[in-house]
């Protein structure tokens, strides 16, 4: 027989934590707590002692210890009190209690301290709510699949994913395919099962077709793990939504093959450089240099302003070889023309070039605009086919600064015709301008290659004779206007003209020049006309 008295034991030597109460006209009394509980409540049970417990501890209301104190003491019988937090000056900390009544009628009650674990959970929940909402943000979800018992989770943003209520079913791998178009499931499950067999991980771009029809773009990645035997025996993975990704680089490729075609069909000779070498042309840059692909223009050409005439006036390809694109483009302010010939035509290209910057490298775009005809309708005169007055003046500054620069002399010769007026009012305009082209033609030809002729005004021309003197100067014109003289034309018969003459002297303006020119002409006008003049500074005076 066991007798209970050799039951006796001091509860300081219980490693559990115990607490004694005394309930006495409906409150309750702390009678004794072990050295456990004082230790874990860092508390000194002196300072306790005969003590209400619900003014030391408060909590033990909300807890409901006090309640299933006094419940017990009615009763008798012992009760279990589930994880409470117990909150109050002396503690914060989650404890389980049981409450039994022991024979002289105190409350025993035995509890658990659970505050550790419970901060652990606490922190783990809190984890998991972090990893929910940074999946969410990053449209990432994440799965972990149990190849041995076919058992599959999904975290919340997978459901999102495929377009359904998180957790709202157990996931399955037959659940999983269902949302994968039919043609491109055989893809990944051959990812799948590659990745099983070659123990590496798998990475597959696929569509989720939702169940409102929606699609979605994912790439999903798994890592395949094995038990000892080397069985597959779980995977975990990622499932990434990419759709705005796609759809953003659907629409950039087709921004890319918009841009390209406009590059390519644009009707200038365009090509982009890195101010080195040419990168890229377009066709109609193929078309005039008769190559069909640039590595042909490469293997021909060492660059290309190989291809560019050497004139006064347009892009020098001597002086800006190596650096005629930066050139251009950093003076886009300047007009840049460039000279070139193609069967033995010249053509005339204005050129412009922009410099980017991608990926840390400067590029140029270079266009190259075809003026040829332009050029032609603004330096020749329709009518007589001689330089506009607009091109005269270009010759005259290029004959000044030729002058300036080298003391090359030159002169001109101002020719109007007599009484033109009279043959439009007599034989009308038709037969004015074929008298216009007729002695058009007649200075041009009477002229070097080397002069410059141009339509001045009206029924006025002015002649350059570059490294010509006045005398010389003053023969021409008078030949040219015996030729005139004597040239008859139908149905007007004899015509004449009137030419002044000045020759460029230092410190001279081209302004004088032609006022010079000018003055003898009116001289002649006013001295019976058909005759050629020198200009001289006395020249009202004779
Ligand atoms: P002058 O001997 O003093 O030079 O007399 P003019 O009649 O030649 O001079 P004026 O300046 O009085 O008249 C010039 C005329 O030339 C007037 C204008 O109708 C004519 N004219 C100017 N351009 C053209 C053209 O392109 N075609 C024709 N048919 N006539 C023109
Ligand atoms: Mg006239
Ligand atoms: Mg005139």
């Amino acid at each position: 027989m066991i007798n209970p008295s050799d039951f006796v034991v001091n509860i300081d030597d219980l490693p559990i934590h115990i607490t004694i109460y005394q309930v006495k006209e409906g409150d309750v009394y702390l009678v004794d707590l072990n050295v456990a509980a004082q230790v874990n409540e860092k508390l000194n049970k002196n300072e306790l002692i005969g003590k209400k417990l619900l003014e030391e501890f408060p909590s033990a209301k909300t807890s409901g210890l006090f309640d299933t104190i006094l419940e017990v003491y009615k009763t008798g019988e012992s009760q279990n009190l589930d994880l409470m937090l117990y909150q109050d000056t002396h503690a914060h900390r989650w404890k389980k209690n049981y409450v039994i009544k022991l024979s002289n009628g105190n409350i025993m009650s035995l509890f658990d301290d659970l505050t550790v674990q419970k901060k652990l959970e606490l922190e783990l929940t809190k984890e998991k709510k972090r990893l929910e909402d940074a999946q969410k943000l990053a449209h990432l979800g994440s799965w972990e699949w149990n190849i041995v018992d076919n058992s599959l989770s999904w975290s919340d943003e997978v459901f999102r994913i495929i377009g359904e209520q998180p957790q709202s079913f157990i996931p399955t791998y037959e659940k999983f395919t269902s949302y994968i178009p039919i043609n491109e499931l055989a893809a990944v499950e051959s990812a799948i099962s590659e990745s099983l067999a070659t123990t590496q991980n798998y990475n597959v771009i696929h569509r989720v077709i939702r169940s409102d029809g929606g699609v979605r773009f994912v790439q999903e990645t798994g890592i395949p793990f094995f038990d000892d035997n080397g069985e597959p025996s779980h995977m975990i993975g990622t499932v990434y939504d990419i759709t705005e990704t796609h759809n953003f680089k659907v629409e950039l490729e087709k921004t890319s093959s918009e841009l390209h075609t406009v590059f390519e069909v644009n009707p200038h000779i365009t090509f982009i450089t890195d101010g080195q070498k040419i990168l890229t042309v377009n066709r109609k840059f193929l078309a005039f240099t008769g190559c069909k692909t640039l590595l042909e223009f490469k293997v021909k050409h060492k660059c290309f302003s190989e291809l560019f005439i050497s004139r006064e006036g347009y892009l020098d390809p001597a002086i800006n070889k190596h650096n005629w694109v930066a050139h251009v483009a950093h003076n886009p302010e300047q007009s840049h023309k460039v000279l070139m010939v193609k069967s033995d035509c010249e053509y005339t290209f204005s050129a412009h070039a922009t410099r980017y910057s991608l990926d840390n490298h400067y590029k140029y775009i270079v266009v190259l605009e075809d003026i040829s005809e332009l050029e032609k309708h603004a330096k020749t005169d329709y009518l007589t086919q001689l330089y506009t007055r607009h091109k005269v003046h270009e010759m005259l500054q290029l004959n000044f600064d030729q002058f300036q620069r080298y003391g090359q002399v030159f002169s001109i010769i101002m020719l109007d015709i007599d009484h033109f007026k009279k043959i439009n009012d007599s034989f009308g305009h038709q037969v004015g301008d074929s008298v216009l082209k007729k002695i058009a033609s007649i200075i041009q030809a009477k002229t070097r290659t080397t002069d410059t002729v141009g339509r001045w005004g009206g029924e006025e021309f002015l002649i350059i004779c570059p490294n010509s003197d006045i005398h010389d100067t003053y023969k021409l014109a008078e030949c040219l206007r015996t030729t005139i003289e004597n040239y008859h034309v139908e149905p007007v018969g004899k015509n004449t003209a009137s030419l002044g003459v000045h020759c460029i002297q230092q410190d001279m303006s081209i302004e004088q020049l032609i006022h010079g020119a000018d003055q003898a002409l009116y001289y002649a006008k006013n001295n019976k006309r058909n005759r050629s003049v020198k200009y001289h500074a006395h020249l009202t005076e004779l």
